[in-house]
């Protein structure tokens, strides 16, 4: 097969790209060295799918299929194998090699494609993210959806989620007014692509950082095959709800956006730290001195492996933590849906 349009050479950035980083990428929760088979099309209840880091592959067993993490990503979110090679070089940095079709590479290392000097220009721009939100009314199906997890329209409003439902026309809306420059910039489009990094449908959660939309996250809805969660381009992850760290003298750490939407429906004011985030920023130390702090990590070895390194980051700083461990379910969302809200 040579069809033109897919460059046969230089995939060996694409295959260096650790697996695990890969899995992480689409969202796929690793325990270990296995996981609930990502593959669609497999409701799998017992973990039957491993990654195997020193050789970069993956298989699942009741599936009998896996591969490289090209042929994960294919299998994962339904695309072909140049669909999947694509995604892969949008998500790691790799898609500048477009730039010299027809000459065979060498092999770079993956560190010297990361483009530092492009991220380094990268920056939030909360005029963008809030421009974006703007043309992202949240509608039925993500409430539906929303609502199916137990949380309650007060909740749902509180968080000021939207809505993607067409990157095109968002695309083209927010070129029109900003500039494609602007954008990239803005860790929202990557230079080659045509159309923002979200894929619709998708619910698109804004974490705002005193006040200022800093960060934006989006949650793939039901029948969106993409990636679970995904987030900007080369953007620093700020804390989800940053700014309850203000009001309320006991804050709870939790992992990522549904675990502090259940703390907070639950009465309480929850931060979460984004998937593999295992440092808090500078400013959220000190938004945190004097504070009753309580850890909640999700029932897996990612939540106890947070949960220790936040632990011992807040004790270097004097800062004493209390671990809390969830008496039901894998996550404090799962509870909620067991106990229903308060
Ligand atoms: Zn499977």
């Amino acid at each position: 097969m040579t069809r033109p349009g897919i460059r046969r050479q230089g995939l060996d950035d694409v295959k260096a790209i650790p697996i695990l980083e890969v899995a992480k990428a689409l969202g796929i929760r690793v325990k270990g060295t296995s996981a609930l088979c990502p593959f669609l099309g497999h409701e799998d209840q017992n973990p039957s799918f491993s990654i195997y880091p020193a050789d970069n592959r993956c298989w699942c067993h009741r599936c009998a299929k896996g591969g490289s993490s090209i042929d994960l990503v294919a299998y994962a979110q339904g695309v072909s194998v140049s669909g999947a090679i694509a995604w892969l070089r949008s998500q790691f940095y790799l898609d500048n090699q477009t730039s010299s079709p027809g000459i065979l590479r060498k092999s770079v290392s993956l560190a010297h494609q990361a483009r530092p000097e492009s991220a380094s220009t990268i920056k939030p721009n909360s005029d963008i993210y809030t421009a974006l939100l703007e043309q992202c009314p949240l509608d039925e199906a993500a409430t539906a959806y929303l609502t199916s997890r137990k949380f309650t329209l007060e909740t749902i409003r509180y968080f000021k989620p939207g809505t993607l439902t067409n990157n095109v026309a968002t695309t083209r809306i927010l070129i029109a007014r900003f500039g494609r420059p602007a954008l990239v910039q803005a860790g929202l489009i990557s230079e080659k692509a045509n159309r923002i990094c979200f894929i619709p449908p998708a619910i698109i959660f804004p974490f705002y950082v005193q006040g200022c939309l800093a960060y934006i996250q989006a949650r793939a809805l039901p029948g969106n095959s993409a990636a679970r969660w995904l987030g900007l381009r080369g953007v620093s992850k700020p804390v989800y709800n940053h700014d309850v760290m203000r009001k309320s003298r006991s804050i709870y750490i939790c992992e990522g956006v549904t675990d502090v939407m259940s703390i907070h429906q639950m009465g309480l004011a929850a931060i979460g730290v984004l998937g593999g985030t295992t440092a808090l920023p500078k400013d959220v130390m000190k938004e945190l001195r004097a504070k009753d702090i309580y850890i909640v990590p999700d029932r897996d070895a990612v939540g106890e492996t947070m949960a220790q390194h936040l632990k011992a980051q807040l004790q270097r700083a004097g800062l004493s933590t209390v671990t809390k461990r969830l008496d039901m379910g894998g996550d404090v969302n799962e509870r909620l849906m067991m106990r229903g809200p308060r």
